[in-house]
Parts: C-alpha cells; structure tokens; sequence
C-alpha cells in the first residue's frame, strides 16, 4: 500500500484558555505596563509606554530584558550608565518589578465587560476554562482572588514562572490541558489580546483568537478609547485586527464579549474536519 489514512478530531471544543490583563480583566492592559516604566525610570532610564507595551505577554522578566533590547532604549541606557543594559540589571529590575507589581495590580482588577457572561456561556456549553498569564504565581495568587471576589474562577491557572518558557513558547497552553485532563490540542482554544499570547497556542496546536480592542495592542481604557476621534479609533483597531491575523489568528474580535459566536463556529470547522 502507497498510502494511509489520516486520523481526524472531529469532536466538539473542550476547553477555553483565557489570558488575563487585557482579557479577563484590566481593559487597556495597564497594570504592567505602568510599573515597567517605573522600574526603568528609578534606572534614570525614560521609556514611552509604546516601548513599555512592546514584549507584552511575556514572562516579565524577559520582558524587562526585551525592553532593555529596544535600539532606542539600549542607546539611553548606555547615555546614561556609560555601558550597556546588562543581565544583573535586569535581575535588580525585576526584583523592584515584583513588589511594585504586587501593590497596584488590585487597582486594576476590574473585569472587562462581558467576562461573566461569555463564561457563563461557556460552562453551559460543558467546556472548561484554563488561564495562562505572563504575571508570577505570587502576583496571580492576588488576583486570582480579586477575579473570585467578581465572579470570576476559572479552573486552573498556569503562570509563565511554572513551566521552562512563557510565550510564545506553547508550554503553559500544555499544562494547563494536562491539568484539566484534555486533549487533543485542536479541542482547546487560546483567547488573547498580545501577539505572544495568540502564538503560545497556535504553536500549542490550538485555535487562536486575537482581542484587538480590550487589550495591548490599542493599550486604552473603554473610556479613552470612546473619546478618541473617529478616524484615529479606527486607525489603531484597524492595526490590531491586522498584526492579529498576520500572526495567525483564527479570529480577531474586539473583546470577549464577541467569543461565544466563534466557539459556535469552531465546533462546526471541527465537525467539518478541519484542523486548527
Ligand atoms: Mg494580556
């Protein structure tokens, strides 16, 4: 025989892997994103908060060493410090990154908008919800008590400081499936609003759906987003939606409000035969 045949999950979506910051909670991904510019700061190091924002999802120690990478970053560094960013300043920064982190990540705590609803959808539907997270088990340990305290508990939580690399490594996307007992991968999707946090579960084997408003890559509350003018919101949704797809997003919604109608249709993809 010259061929074989190809075996072919058909079945329906299992579980739902949700991010935090930008996702879940904290509309406009603010919490890390203010605290990384202050640790550089105490650095003598000015950074904007588009240079702040660019490794989000990461674990954030890699992405306090992402930052230091930035060409415009490395040359004010060395202006001011006469040598380049080195490892053991990135050490020293992530450790006043932690306790920094620690006291304000309540303040953002807030759930973004339709986050007990689409989970309520979810659990009707019989599906799990898994959580991966660039923030430390310390930091997750806070705030998963302030999501609880909402209404918010998903059924495991898998932090980039647990498994050997963050995103877009797709390890914690794993774990978390093991913990939940589930497999195989195409059953699982991966909701994020970061480039990293969408790959960690394409490469994962996942479905990937990409947030382009609530999240990083616009890096906005509802309400500054609402007061921007026309054009320029469109402009900045209309370069989320597309640095989504090119990573290879199945779907680019605006926020999680939209997801129940794409896991509808992903179990129909599923159904048809299609792979992630
Ligand atoms: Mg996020």
């Amino acid at each position: 025989m010259s061929f074989r045949y190809q075996r072919t999950y058909t079945g329906p979506l299992q579980a739902v892997l949700l991010d935090w910051a930008g996702t879940t909670m904290d509309y406009g991904c603010y919490a890390p994103a203010v605290v990384f510019i202050e640790v550089y700061k105490r650095q003598g190091v000015e950074i904007t908060v588009e240079q702040a924002r660019e490794p989000m999802g990461a674990h954030k120690k890699v992405h306090i060493r992402q930052i230091s990478r930035i060409p415009a970053v490395a040359k004010r560094w060395q202006e001011v410090h006469g040598r380049p960013c080195e490892e053991a300043d990135v050490e020293k920064m992530f450790q006043e990154f932690v306790p920094l982190q620690l006291d304000c990540l309540a303040d953002y705590a807030d759930l973004i908008p339709g986050t007990l609803e689409t989970c309520a959808e979810i659990r009707k539907r019989g599906l799990k919800i898994g959580s991966t997270t660039g923030y430390t088990t310390e930091m997750m340990d806070l705030l998963r008590k302030e999501a609880a305290q909402r209404g918010y508990e998903p059924d495991s939580t898998v932090c980039a400081s647990e498994v050997p690399a963050g995103r877009p490594e797709p390890w914690m996307c794993l774990e978390n499936a093991r913990r939940l007992g589930i497999y195989p991968m195409a059953a699982l999707v991966k909701v994020d609003d970061t480039l990293p946090g969408v790959e960690e579960g394409l490469n994962a084997g996942m479905w990937g759906v990409g947030l382009a408003k609530t999240g990083n890559e616009v890096g906005l509350t509802a309400q500054e987003i609402d007061a921007l003018a026309p054009e320029e919101r469109e402009r900045r949704l209309t370069r989320a939606r597309t640095r989504m797809r090119q990573t290879g997003a199945h779907y680019v919604i605006d926020g999680i409000w939209d997801l129940v109608p794409v896991l509808d249709d992903i179990n129909r993809r599923l159904a048809a035969g299609e792979r992630p």
